[in-house]
């Protein structure tokens, strides 16, 4: 449904070197959500732009449900109204001055083929009724609430039918338990419709939680793509592991490679990970663990535990993150139980799982 080739876009007068958007290639099949996931200033937002046909490439081609919607070097370029998308932006942008349906309505009205008052008003009643404010149609829209308000938004972005739905962070300006509700509706509308979606966020829950597949971006480029299970448990880029929290890393050697997996020597002690791809004894590797990837106990249980003491602890509510150090090394580990009365400098022994260590060739 969408296909980018060599996308790219230059801004006159940036001072970074690198183009905000630099040669994507990207595709993406029909009734997909996939997210661009990055840090600010890595180019998602001109991307959806360019998709969207706010913005003009500078190189590259952008394919919409089959048709070139915008390629430089043909002199194609289709403006926003020509193209089949809807957007919403993280600013709502509702007319404060129109009730809710009149601001539904409202692309039906102008955009051509234009669509007759009274059928206009049908289907935005009928979009309306998707995000589930049929009941709030004649308020003006001033009077709805921050989310209330991005529902409208999304509504009016899907009274159209478009064939692409795209997304500029639409949930940042919504508060926390708001934003997890909204984010949970968005996933489900776009579910029902079966409708293709790009989504915009610099959040990795919010990423995991709506994607069939994350598209991590860092400066104009495409880091890598997967589903988010596997982009969270096995990155196959160190900017990814530390990108999706991974707050542990360790400096190891790979010791010995075996179908049993690869056995590293990290600062604490040994560890046995899944086979990764390309590496063999001698290689000086990054190891990434995440807090919740230990056994944690006071006793020594295993001789291959990894001995350390407490340095400090941080109470979340349902977890402990404890602080340990171990060596030239401090880990945080996240433990769910409850506290076992640790204290700074108590000794404790961490079984790393292996099964979750991320083991990447060190740059
Ligand atoms: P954020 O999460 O902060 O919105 P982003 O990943 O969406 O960031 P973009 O907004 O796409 O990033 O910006 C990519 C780069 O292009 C940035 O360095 C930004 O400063 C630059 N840029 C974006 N729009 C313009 C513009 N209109 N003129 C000049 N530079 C721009």
């Amino acid at each position: 449904m969408i296909r980018l080739t060599g996308l790219t876009k230059r801004f006159p007068g940036r001072t970074v070197a690198a183009n905000a958007v630099d040669g994507i290639d990207l595709e993406i099949a029909e009734g997909k959500l996939v997210t661009l996931l990055g840090p600010s200033g890595c180019g998602k937002t001109t991307t959806l732009r360019l998709i969207a046909g706010l913005e003009r490439a500078d190189a590259g081609a952008i394919e919409l449900d089959g048709k070139v919607v915008s390629d430089p070097r043909n002199g194609v370029f289709a403006g926003a109204h020509r193209r089949p998308i809807g957007i919403v932006f993280q600013s709502y942008a509702i007319w404060p001055h129109m009730s809710v349906v009149q601001n539904v309505m409202f692309p039906l009205r102008v955009n051509k083929p234009r669509v007759r008052a009274a059928a206009a008003r049908k289907k935005a009643l009928d979009a309306l009724d998707l995000v589930g404010l049929a009941d709030f149609a004649e308020r003006p829209a001033p009077a709805l609430s921050g989310g209330q308000q991005q529902r409208v938004a999304l509504a009016r972005a899907l009274v159209r039918e478009p064939k692409v739905l795209l997304l500029d962070e639409p949930l940042s300006n919504l508060d926390a338990g708001l934003r997890d509700r909204m984010r949970d509706e968005i996933r489900a509308v776009q579910q029902r419709l079966g409708i293709t979606t790009v989504f915009v966020t610099h959040d990795q829950d919010e990423a995991l939680a709506v994607s069939d597949d994350v598209v991590v971006m860092n400066s104009g480029s495409i880091v890598e793509r997967g589903r988010p299970q596997e982009i969270y448990t096995r990155p196959q880029q160190e900017f990814t592991a530390r990108f999706l929290g991974v707050s542990n890393t360790l400096t190891g050697v790979v010791t010995e490679v075996s179908d049993a997996g690869v056995c590293v020597q990290v600062g604490p002690g040994r560890l046995v990970c899944r086979a990764g791809s390309g590496l063999s004894a001698g290689d000086t590797v990054s190891v990434f663990m995440r807090p919740e990837s230990f056994g944690f106990s006071r006793k020594q249980h295993d001789a291959e535990a990894w001995k350390g003491t407490v340095e400090f602890s941080i109470y979340h509510g349902d977890c402990w993150d404890y602080y340990v150090r171990l060596g030239d090394d401090v880990l945080k580990v996240r433990v769910y139980k409850e506290k076992v009365g640790l204290a700074h400098g108590d000794p404790i022994f961490l079984q790393p799982e292996p099964e979750d260590a991320i083991v990447l060739p060190a740059h």
